[in-house]
């Protein structure tokens, strides 16, 4: 009989606890929802992306099952402004006392942000340390998370990279929209970014993730191919007078 799942384990600490029906996967929360991440640093949790908000109960439900205590969780790290990542974040912080980080360049309507995380910043979980990344281009909060667990390379791309996805299609990256400040050239160079790292495994904030230094490589390089051929459509090009940032300039946070 078919078991229900209320999470996956990715890696040591980390595990998956949300997702929506994003490339013909089994939801575990709402299907509108992102995938959301549950950081475990022994002392301390943290949530990577929060999902739409439709339905928190069942995430809470699902960090349960997976045997963790929810007033452990502190911290919520959005990888970008986008409705089906931070749409929970309002329910989850009456329902706990969460601090929330995101990236710069984005107005959040209705969320109080407790810290806008820049490049090179460290966010503590416990005894894990997420290293952050600016990855502008799907949208120009944009950000990626670098930690170190077990000796490999763990990088949460958000939707900047989501990868080869064998039900999608190679190299899916987040949608291009220049009305949420996407940007042609600022994403390119966020994938290269990434491939710099040379990392172990992919975590997208939606589909599955990428395991192995080869299949991360292949994902982004994907990725890139994928931004190449959108370079083509002269169409595009014609959404592309604003700069990023400058729609969002005066309404920062
Ligand atoms: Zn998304």
């Amino acid at each position: 009989m078919f078991k229900k799942v209320h999470y996956v384990k990715i890696f040591d600490r980390i595990y998956l606890v949300g997702r929506g029906n994003w490339g013909f996967l089994n939801p575990l929360t709402n299907i509108g929802d992102s995938n959301i991440f549950l950081v475990d640093g022994g002392e301390e949790l943290a949530l990577i992306d929060a999902g739409a908000g439709l339905n928190c109960k069942k995430l809470i439900r699902n960090i349960k099952y997976l045997g963790k205590d929810v007033k452990k969780i502190k911290k919520v790290i959005i990888t970008h402004n986008h409705i089906d990542h931070v749409g929970g974040v309002k329910i989850l912080k009456k329902k706990l006392k969460i601090k929330v980080y995101s990236g710069f360049g984005s107005y959040y309507k209705n969320i109080k942000i407790s810290k806008i995380v820049k490049e090179d910043d460290r966010i503590k979980v416990g005894d894990i340390t997420l290293k952050v990344l600016s990855i502008p281009g799907h949208t120009p909060d944009s950000i990626a998370l670098i930690t170190k667990i077990n000796n490999k390379k763990l990088v949460f791309t958000g939707d900047t990279a989501i990868g080869d996805q064998k039900k999608v299609g190679k190299g899916i990256v987040g949608w291009y929209d220049v009305h949420w400040g996407s940007c042609l050239e600022d994403f390119k160079k966020s994938i290269k970014k990434l491939m710099k790292l040379n990392s172990d495994i992919l975590i997208p904030s939606h589909g599955l993730w990428s395991v192995g230094k080869d299949k991360v490589k292949q994902s982004l390089r994907n990725c890139l191919k994928r931004l190449d051929i959108f370079s083509n459509i002269p169409e595009l090009g014609t959404m592309l007078p604003l700069k990023p940032n400058e729609m969002f300039k005066k309404k920062i946070v």
